[in-house]
């Protein structure tokens, strides 16, 4: 049995929900660091529910898939019978991955392993080295008001070609880029669910509402 601290469903709702109780988020929970996602959900007034097999993806309104390992997440993905019908829902409903989650969308990664092949981009993997070369930096994102976004980069990857049909929302101050969207798809090299603001979350549940 999962243990009530365990269970995201369980994690107290904090004060500042915006009344988005009928939407249901699926959040990946093969591995890495979904708790934090269903946490901001929670957060956000917005029910989140762990997706861990093909059942799971039913009736949802939007997934997040997070961050953590993505050749962990592509194995498992697989041994759970989750990589086709993840394909099949993405862009039905808006999905988002971050870090782990972007490289997973990407369709080319330059490396044999279990991907999704949903966003039209070339991925380096660990482009910023490795793990004591995380950081965090002030990032402007597209359509996010308020002012800049505090990215936090772990063994991040970044995007180092897009297709046509990809919408850049983010570059670093290099030119890099580290937020795209691809219809209802986004994918972002950093991790919100890791700060305090939720602008990013709400960002996305807007694309619930939005035409497909
Ligand atoms: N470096 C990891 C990968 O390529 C991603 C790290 C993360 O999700 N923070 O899968």
């Amino acid at each position: 049995m999962v243990s009530e601290s365990q269970n995201c469903r369980k994690t107290p709702a904090l004060p500042f929900a915006v009344g988005k109780m009928a939407m249901l988020i699926g959040v990946l929970a093969l591995q890495g660091d979904f708790y934090e996602h269903c946490l901001v959900l929670r957060r956000l007034g917005v029910e989140p529910r762990e997706v861990r097999l093909p059942e799971h993806l039913q009736g949802l309104s939007g997934l997040i898939i997070p961050g953590g390992e993505s050749t962990t997440l592509g194995k498992l993905s697989n041994t759970y019978r989750l990589t086709k019908p993840l394909r099949e829902i993405a862009g039905s409903i808006p999905v988002w991955g971050t870090c782990a989650g972007l490289v997973f969308m990407a369709k080319d990664v330059g490396a044999d392993q279990p991907i999704l092949g949903i966003l039209d981009m070339v991925v380096q993997r660990n482009a910023f080295g490795r793990q004591v070369d995380s950081f965090e930096e002030d990032i402007d994102i597209k359509g996010l008001e308020g002012g800049p976004f505090h990215g936090v980069f772990i063994r991040a990857p970044v995007i180092t070609e897009i297709g046509p049909r990809i919408e850049v929302l983010c570059r670093l101050k290099d030119g890099r880029v580290v937020a795209v969207r691809q219809g209802r798809l986004i994918a972002t090299s950093f991790h919100p669910e890791l700060t305090n603001d939720p602008r990013f979350h709400k960002y996305f549940l807007s694309l619930v509402d939005s035409p497909s």
